[in-house]
Parts: structure tokens; sequence; C-alpha cells
């Protein structure tokens, strides 16, 4: 309802801000100080006796914080400071007007000093970051304009001007609000929006079952990583695949088998380095793609994880325990031929060799069963 933002994520609602208000921020300061050089005209036509201070004035109190403004948006990171930036420029600004009419003895004085209402707009308008400070400004803008107006009216005078003035500060000030609301809410809509991206991404990568990447995802880095440049010097892909599972899930339920699979895994990550890959490939295969392994290591790296395996059954209940092994299929990147799917079909058939030979073992595509 109120758009808060957590304490922990001020900071980057501020880098946020800075990044979608600055460019709006210094345009409005901009513009704003070109309507005040171009009140002169107005001030020439009602109140000549004073055209001439009113130039000079107006086109230093301009220039002067022009270069302010430069500086400020050139070197200034927080977003707070900028947004605050026009208003205290409208109250010096409001300063100097209601000085300049003080010079005049023009009749007009008296009703143009109701164009003041445009220093609290501006003030007040401008704002986009946070509401609290912006009351602090439109107080400093209120007293500037009400002694200015004070000292020159009677009191009569005075009040009819507040009954103008007084309902453009609430107005300003409520529009000031919901500005600085809808800047929470488009911020918090912006994080939402990124998490919701953040988490499909995630989803469509993972497998729901073990939080491994999925074939999709493996596939992608997989091809990512055998094309990279400077080229691997050697890369070997590990295919796993648990033996009877079928009778495991026929013996102990899908529960059971999921867990099993969960199980594998879990070891298996255990034994993977940072740089490895590692996946589940559909139903109960597995891959590992090994960047700088010789086909000796990965060998032996495959027959430590089916040792490991086999020796870390699924506990179910108490004491109900379910052993399962796994064979690997072990192929090596060919340098004549860097293609994944080649890669994929070698250590598949290698898989399919240490099936055919009794299960629980690792062979290799390119060396005889180990
Ligand atoms: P082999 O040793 O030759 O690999 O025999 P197997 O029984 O493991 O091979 P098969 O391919 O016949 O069986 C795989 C089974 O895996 C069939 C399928 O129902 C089951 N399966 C596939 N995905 C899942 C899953 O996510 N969870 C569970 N529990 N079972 C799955
Ligand atoms: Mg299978
Ligand atoms: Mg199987």
């Amino acid at each position: 309802h109120n758009a808060l933002i957590p304490k922990q994520f001020l900071e980057c609602y501020y880098s946020y801000q800075n990044a979608h208000q600055r460019r709006y921020l210094r345009q409005i300061n901009f513009l704003a100080q070109l309507s005040f050089l171009s009140y002169f005209f107005a001030d020439w036509f009602l109140l000549p006796d004073i055209a001439y201070i009113s130039g000079v004035t107006r086109v230093s109190a301009v220039l002067s914080i022009m270069l302010l403004n430069w500086a400020m948006f050139k070197y200034c990171k927080n977003i707070l400071t900028l947004d605050l930036l026009l208003p205290l420029s409208s109250a010096f600004a409001a300063s100097v007007w209601f000085w300049l009419l003080h010079q005049s003895s023009s009749p007009s004085v008296h009703y143009y000093q109701y164009a003041s209402v445009i220093f609290i707009l501006l003030g007040c308008l401008s704002i986009q970051v946070r509401f609290h400070p912006s009351i602090l400004t439109a107080l400093l803008i209120s007293v500037v304009i009400i002694a200015g107006v004070v000292q020159m009216n009677s009191a009569q005078q005075t009040i009819i001007f507040l009954l103008v003035y007084v309902p453009i500060l609430i107005f300003s000030l409520y529009i000031s609000w919901n500005n600085t609301l809808n800047a929470r809410r488009a911020f918090l809509r912006s994080m939402l929006k990124e998490w919701d991206r953040h988490l499909l991404r995630e989803l469509a990568h993972t497998d729901e079952l073990t939080q491994l990447s999925n074939r999709r995802q493996f596939e992608l880095i997989a091809d990512k990583m055998i094309h990279a440049w400077p080229p691997y010097q050697s890369i070997c892909l590990l295919m796993f695949d648990v033996d009877y599972f079928k009778r495991i899930n026929d013996s102990y339920g899908h529960d059971i088998g999921d867990q099993v699979l969960q199980k594998f895994a879990e070891l298996a990550r255990k034994e993977m380095r940072r740089a490895d890959v590692l996946a589940r490939f559909g139903g109960e295969e597995f891959v590992a793609l090994l960047p700088e392994t010789t086909l000796e290591d990965a060998i032996m790296i495959a027959g430590r994880l089916r040792k490991n395996i086999e020796s870390h059954p699924v506990c179910i209940g108490n004491d109900i325990k379910i052993s399962f092994t796994v064979s690997v299929g072990v192929s090596k990147l060919n340098s004549d031929n860097i293609n994944l799917h080649s890669l994929i079909k070698e250590a598949d058939i290698a898989l399919y060799r240490a099936k055919q030979n009794g299960r629980n073992q690792v062979a290799s595509f390119d060396l005889p069963t180990i």
C-alpha cells in the first residue's frame, strides 16, 4: 500500500533512481533555469523601473546555478542530493525575485507577486525520489515567499495571498508524495519482474528433482565449453546410468526411486570440481563434462564415484538400506571432430558396453573395459 522499500534494498532503490531519474532531473533543472531567465521579459513589461537590475540579477543567478548544476550532475552520485537541487534553487530564486520586487515601486508588484506560486510548484513537483526531504524544502520556499509577501503587503492582502498560496502548497505536496510513491512502486515492480525472470530462468534450466542442470542447460554450457577459445587441452564426458533402476522403482515405489536419483546427484556433486558441468540427462541418466581432464583421470574419477555410490546406500526408515550401482561410459573429445553430439554418442556407446559387461563398471569408448 505504501510501497515501503525494505532497509536492505534502500541502496539498490537509490541506484535504480539514479539510473532512471538523473536525466529527467538534469533536464527539469535546466528548463527551470531557462524559465527563471525568461521572466526578465515579464519584469521588463510589469516593472520597467528595475528592468536593468532584473536582467543583470537574473543572468548572474542563472549562470551561477547552471554552473553548480553542471558540476553536481557531473560529479555527484547521490540521487537524493540531485533530487533536492531544484527545490533548493527554487528557494534561492524566490528570494532573488522578492528582492527584485522590493526594489520596484511599480503598482504591478501587488498582483505580480502571485506568480511566486510557481516556485513552490517547481520545488514540490520536481521531487522524484524521497518525499520527506521535500517537506523541508517546501517549508524553506514557503518561508522565503511568505516573508517576502508580509514585508510588501498589509495584513489583509497577506491573508488573501495565503488563501491562494496554502491550497497550492498542499496540493503540490500531495502530488509530490504521490510521485515518490509511484517511484517506489516502479522500483518494486521492476524488482519483482527481475525476480520472476530469474526464477523462470532457474526453472527452465534446473531439474526439479535433483536440482542439477537439465539436459537443455547442459547442452548449452557444454557446447560453449567445447568451442571455447583458447581450446581446452582435453575434455572428457562421463555418462552415468543407474543399474536396474526399474527394479528399484518396482520393488520400493517411485518415491524411493526418486530418492536414489537424489542420492546420486548428492554424491556426484561432491566428486565434481567447480569447472565441471554435471547434469541430469533424462530419467536415471546423468552426464558430467570434465574440462582439462585426461582420459585416464576421467576414468579414475568415474571409478571413484562408482565405488562411492556402491558403498552409500539410500536409507529409508530406521534400518532399511537400498544399495544401488551405476554404470559409466567415458569418452574424450576428439580434436579432429569437435562436436558435442559425437562426444555424447561415444559415451553412450561406452555405457552400453559397461551394461553389456555386467553393469556397475566404467567403460571407455577408446580403451577396453576397466
Ligand atoms: P539398466 O540397468 O539397463 O539401466 O536398467 P534400468 O531398469 O535402469 O533401465 P530402464 O531404462 O529400463 O529403466 C529406467 C526407469 O527409470 C524407467 C522409468 O520409469 C524410471 N524413471 C525415469 N525417470 C524417473 C524419475 O524421475 N523417477 C523415478 N522414480 N523413476 C524414473
Ligand atoms: Mg537408462
Ligand atoms: Mg538404468
